[in-house]
Parts: C-alpha cells; sequence; structure tokens
C-alpha cells in the first residue's frame, strides 16, 4: 500500500497521458476540448498533458477549426513519425514482415515464402531476420526508430520469464523463439498468437471496431480464433484461450493435426475441405486450390455438396461460440474463412442460425473481416503500439542503438 501511494502523482499524471494518447490516436484530429469531454479530464490536465506531448513530439498540431464565434480550436494528432513499428506474421506458407508508421501505415514489407509442412524453427527465424533486415533497408529508417516488433505466432504463446511457443500441429514445443530471435536482433519483441494478432487489427481498424464483445475467426489452413472481452484480448489462465479450430464438433471423427480427433479444423480448415474433397493441394498451393473448388461449385455436385457441408460445420462451430460467450459480433476472418464467407455467408450464417439459441443468436451480427489475410501482420504491430500509448518509455533508444536517429521533427 505505501508503494501505491507513494506512486500515486506519477501514475496519475501517466494515466491521463495514456487517456489521451488511446482517444486520440483513435479519433484524431481532436482538439483539446474534444480530448478534454472524450477523457473526463479537465482542461487544465488535458492541457497539462497536450503540452508534455507536442514537447515530446509524439503529438502535432493539425491547423484549426472555427467553432461558434470562440477562438479557432487548434486540432490535435498523432506525429506518424514519431516512432515506427514492425509486424510479423508467421504463417502457414509465408512469413511476412511489415513496417508501419505509428499511424499504420505500411513504410515497407517483405515476404518469405514457407513449405507448409516444413515449419523447421532455424528457417523461421533465419526469414523473421532477413524480413526485418529489409524492411529497415527498404524504408531506410534506422533501427533506433523502431518502437518495436510484434511477431504473430502459430501457436500458443507462453509468456513466462523466457518467451515460449507450442505449436502443437507445427511440432513445436516450448520453442524459445525470444532468445532464438535475440541472437540476431535488439529491438524490442512482442509475441502473440496469430489468431489474437488479427483479433486486435479487426477490433481496432477493421470488422470489429467499436466491439466490446466479439469473436474475431481466423480460417486459413488451420483454424483459431480471438476472444474479445470487455473491449480486449481475452487470453485465459496460459494464454490458450480461443482455441476455437481445436473444439470437438463430432466426437471420434476426422483425425486432427493436433493428435485429437473430431475437430472443427478438421473438417472447415482449408487442408481439410479440400481432404474431404478429395483432392488435396498440389504443391501446398491450398489458397489456389480453394479458390477452384469454390468455383467449382456451380458446376460440380460433389463440389457443390463439400461446401454446403463445410458451411454447415462451420455455422455449427460459430453457433458453439454464440452459445458459450453471448458475443455481439462474430468476424469471419483469415484467407479461407474470407473465401468461404465471401460466397457462402448466408448459408453459414442460416446454420449459426439453426445450431445455436434463439435469444444470444439474435444479439450476434455475422460479418467477414475487413483487413485481408494481411491482418495477422498489421495485428502484430499493433502490440509495440499499445505498449508505447500505454505509456511504455521510448526515446529512440534501445540498447546498441544509435541515439536520436528517431528524434522527432
Ligand atoms: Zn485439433
Amino acid at each position: 500500500m505505501l508503494d501505491r501511494r507513494r506512486g500515486t502523482v506519477r501514475d496519475l499524471r501517466r494515466e491521463n497521458r495514456a487517456a489521451v494518447l488511446w482517444w486520440l490516436y483513435f479519433s484524431q484530429p481532436s482538439s483539446r476540448q474534444e480530448l478534454s469531454a472524450a477523457t473526463g479530464l479537465s482542461p487544465a490536465s488535458v492541457t497539462n498533458v497536450v503540452r508534455e506531448l507536442l514537447d515530446d513530439g509524439i503529438v502535432i498540431e493539425a491547423g484549426s477549426v472555427d467553432s461558434d464565434g470562440g477562438r479557432p480550436r487548434v486540432m490535435l494528432e498523432i506525429n506518424p513519425d514519431h516512432g515506427y513499428v514492425i509486424g510479423v506474421d508467421i504463417g502457414e506458407t509465408r512469413v511476412r514482415v511489415e513496417l508501419f508508421d505509428l499511424t499504420m501505415a505500411e513504410r515497407a514489407k517483405s515476404d518469405y515464402p514457407l513449405n507448409p509442412r516444413e515449419h523447421d524453427v532455424d528457417v523461421v527465424v533465419e526469414r523473421i531476420t532477413s524480413g526485418l533486415n529489409a524492411v529497415l533497408t527498404d524504408s531506410g529508417i534506422e533501427p533506433a526508430a523502431i518502437l518495436g516488433v510484434g511477431i504473430g505466432v502459430p501457436g500458443i504463446i507462453e509468456q513466462g520469464p523466457e518467451v515460449l511457443v507450442h505449436g502443437q500441429t507445427y511440432d513445436w514445443d516450448a520453442v524459445p523463439l525470444g532468445r532464438l530471435l535475440r541472437a540476431a536482433t535488439d529491438l524490442p519483441l512482442h509475441f502473440e498468437n496469430g489468431a489474437k494478432t488479427m483479433g486486435q487489427a479487426e477490433l481496432w481498424f477493421g470488422a470489429g471496431r467499436g466491439a466490446k464483445t466479439a469473436v474475431v475467426t481466423l480460417i486459413g489452413s488451420g483454424v483459431g480464433a480471438s476472444l474479445i472481452s470487455g473491449g480486449t484480448t481475452y487470453r485465459g489462465a496460459t494464454s490458450s484461450a480461443a482455441e476455437w479450430g481445436h473444439t470437438i464438433i463430432m466426437a471420434g471423427g476426422r483425425k486432427c493435426r493436433c493428435g485429437s480427433m473430431g475437430c472443427l479444423e478438421a473438417y472447415v480448415g482449408a487442408e481439410a475441405i479440400l481432404e474431404r474433397y478429395g483432392r488435396p493441394a498440389v504443391g501446398g498451393d491450398e489458397e489456389s486450390a480453394l479458390a477452384a473448388l469454390i468455383e467449382a461449385a456451380d458446376t460440380a455436385p460433389l463440389a457443390a455438396a463439400i461446401l454446403e457441408e463445410t458451411a454447415d460445420y462451420l455455422g455449427a462451430g460459430i453457433a458453439n461460440l454464440i452459445n458459450l460467450f453471448n458475443p455481439e459480433r462474430v468476424v469471419l476472418g483469415g484467407w479461407a474463412g474470407l473465401l468461404l464467407g465471401g460466397r457462402f455467408l448466408p448459408a453459414i450464417r442460416e446454420s449459426a442460425r439453426r445450431h445455436s439459441l434463439r435469444h444470444p443468436f439474435a444479439a450476434t451480427s455475422l460479418e467477414l473481416g475487413q483487413l485481408g489475410s494481411e491482418a495477422v501482420a498489421l495485428g502484430a504491430a499493433t502490440l509495440p503500439v499499445e505498449s508505447f500509448l500505454n505509456g511504455a518509455p521510448f526515446n529512440g533508444a534501445h540498447p546498441n542503438a544509435s541515439p536520436l536517429s528517431a528524434a522527432p521533427r
């Protein structure tokens, strides 16, 4: 308690600063008056916080607007060049690395293919390292100007003293990914499950905007989800919450990559759909194969039947989410989710209706993701932004990085 009291003034300042930054980040440009009304802070407190943010180069003035007869109001916005963030998506078929400014405008990207059957840790680490170097070189941005790197990982992230990745479907068993990458870069690293980073991207910038309770699903070769509760990602006791793909849709059913049987992923994951169709992807190109299957549905009865069944399973899986979590919104995302949803959303919705309780179903909307399949990298890049908005220190100085190359203009 003593420590708490001692920290009060500084904590309050930090909280005020975070409140202003979070609001401004999503509602820019805003005037001081609007910031005061939105955050509940007094005009004097807002003035103090804004002065500090202007001095630090985090916020810049963006012109002024007339206010009914009074003095013009100065509009404020986040300085996009105060710092930069990098998002990494360790996907099933590629490693994507993208560099963004502080307002998430993309400045550089690189993409490295990955054999879906060969998720060797050393290969993945090497691809990430190459990608980091490539986006820094292409953008001409100094490492010291990078707030941090967010990494979306296909597995469960154990956030202990050392970050460990458990990727059961890739045979990643307690992989010390943080330590392995630390050998190659000094940049601050943040790790999160890929479905959760995609969920955060849709929550911040896409179909999840404004939702307090939502489930963002990621359907690719595998199947995952992100559970939004109270406006933030719900992680559970050991960060594995919302492993929706490995909930059972058919007791004793098809064998799943995780080793269990009858998992949702074993029916609606792209790999499983193509296997059920009897035509696994040639050369691992599941995206083209699934697109071809969907196109064939118009003329080939077998293709139509497989996809009808898939919509039914997927709807049942969504009904389970609706009955368990009572979300106001379910977002269908991931490359396969977008392909399936683009064509079969009404059938998926109808199946969800049939399989869920009337009351929670009536309170839920089912929507397509808005950010495309690159949302995992974008979402990963929001991890360092989140720390920054919450007040993580950043003055352009990482260990071994040259100071002041991040200098605000
Ligand atoms: Zn499974």
